[in-house]
């Protein structure tokens, strides 16, 4: 049986670290990178007596991604003890909110998947703290870095019997919640980074079977890319165990992804759910929500990602594929926007920014926001392409040259020489070298062959190095063939 005889059944759990300048019950600062132990305190590091105070801001911003998932809001909404013991975690527990009162409950996403629209219902979004992290030293003993202790968490997690069954919607949910996330301004979405985790878990069954399988949780997901091979492999893999044997059991376990080598291997077997025993934190009241405060969330809530690929298909007739590639980068998406509006011209700066922008930011490794280019270099380009100074050939060598530089595109059209050949007497003598130079070429084309005209278009081409006016190229060649 092929592997999609069976059906594919994925959970997703996303856990998302959220933009605060502090941590979750302290004031040590929450960013990333500074020397191991530098940002922490007696809350963070777990010392005895040390109370907890709750961030403001992360609890706003929980609230806020909960509305934009279109969920019900709990209040009061509480924080639990999660018992365990690893070194990563001082107190001997991690506060977040199990239970049925987290902040954000019974919601959904929706997005577009291979074009068509898909709703992937949200059972929960709630907020914990991060651990710190432990590092095994090659000397035969471990240490641990409290500065991600107690960082603000977010955890959103899917509904369970499972909506998402492909890898195509695996992947189109994490880039259509990412996007959300980067809107709002909670989270920086950079998966190769950690800041967002996204941990499927993943079962396969006969079709028409009653019963799901056993869950393999898959970690180390760090791209879009990743988590689409990575649901893919566990979906052939677990097919393969079920035709091999149709009363298989799959063990169920948390595996890693390999994505070099392009397959998931075990990390560990979970034969018995951990006992947490989650209780109330007693030295939290609970959180209660007015009504105020709730629509005043609700007002902070920008344009959200769907929405704006809906009007930009609207507002500037693109495709919606372009427009779900704009909106899935909110800094490309932004510049676009603005080259859109400034140039007048939406669906081409569309084609400039998918392809040649596109290919430039990723070759450089950077957003749209660190690009020396502008969308007025680029509205100023398109310009000089409409009054003839440059072709469109040249204006490719161009962009990539702003992209470089950052100069204007008169600038670099001075800087280099690139503007367009369209006087008639320079182009005259070149293309009466041209068919000098090609006499058997021509009398083919005198003898009817006309599709010759084109090498004789590409030959003046290639001797102006590009520089030439097609029209008027076309023009004099009709001429000076006969
Ligand atoms: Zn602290």
């Amino acid at each position: 049986m092929s592997y999609k005889d069976y059906e594919l059944n994925v959970g997703m759990e996303v856990h998302a670290e959220l933009l605060t300048e502090s941590k979750m019950f302290c004031g040590c600062s929450a960013h990333f990178g500074g020397p191991p132990n530098s940002d922490v305190c007696p809350v963070c590091l777990g010392l005895p007596g040390s109370l907890p105070v709750p961030n403001r801001r992360a609890i706003e911003f929980v609230a806020r991604t909960a509305m934009a998932l279109n969920c019900e809001i709990s209040s009061p909404s509480i924080f639990q003890r999660k018992n365990y013991f690893y070194p990563d975690i001082p107190k001997g527990y991690q506060i977040s909110q199990y239970g049925d009162d987290p902040i954000g409950k019974n919601g959904y996403l929706d997005f577009e998947v291979e074009g068509e629209m898909k709703r992937v219902r949200i059972r929960r979004v709630h907020l914990e703290e991060d651990t710190g992290k432990n590092m095994h030293n090659p000397a035969g003993y471990s240490e641990v870095d409290y500065n991600r202790s107690g960082v603000p968490l977010m955890e959103i997690v899917t509904e369970f019997p499972p909506d998402i069954h492909t890898p195509e919607e695996a992947r189109g949910y994490v880039m259509a919640l990412r996007a959300v996330l980067v809107t709002l301004g909670v989270c920086d979405g950079r998966m190769e980074e950690g800041s967002l985790r996204c941990e499927p878990n993943i079962s396969v069954r006969r079709k028409g079977s009653e019963r799901y399988g056993n869950k393999v949780e898959l970690k180390n997901l760090n791209s879009f890319r990743a988590v689409y091979r990575g649901c893919e492999y566990e979906w052939k893999r677990q097919a393969a165990l079920y035709d091999a044997n149709p009363d298989a059991v799959i063990p169920q376990e948390t595996r890693r992804w390999d994505d070099e080598r392009g397959e998931t291997y075990i990390m560990r077997t979970k034969e018995v759910e951990q006992e947490y025993r989650y209780f109330p934190e007693p030295d939290m009241v609970p959180m209660v929500f007015t009504g105020e405060w709730l629509e005043e969330q609700r007002k902070q809530l920008p344009e959200l990602p769907e929405a704006r690929r809906q009007r930009m298909i609207r507002e500037y007739e693109i495709t919606p594929d372009d427009a779900a590639l704009l909106v899935g980068d909110i800094p490309l998406a932004n510049w676009y926007e603005e080259a859109a509006k400034q140039t007048g011209q939406p669906v081409e700066v569309a084609n400039w920014v998918k392809g040649d922008f596109l290919r430039l930011l990723s070759d450089a490794r950077i957003e749209a926001t660190a690009a020396k280019v502008t969308p007025d270099h680029l509205s100023g380009m398109l310009k000089l392409v409409e009054a003839g100074t440059i072709n469109r050939k040249i204006a490719k060598t161009v962009f990539e040259e702003m992209f470089n530089t950052g100069q204007s595109p008169e600038e670099v059209v001075k800087a280099k020489g690139l503007t367009q050949i369209a006087d008639e007497n320079a182009l005259s003598t070149m293309i009466d070298e041209v068919i000098a130079a090609n006499p058997k070429e021509r009398e083919r084309f005198l003898a009817g062959e006309e599709k010759l005209k084109q090498f004789f278009v590409g030959q003046v081409m290639k001797a102006s190095r590009g520089k030439a006016n097609a029209a008027l190229v076309n023009q004099l060649l009709d001429e000076k063939l006969k």
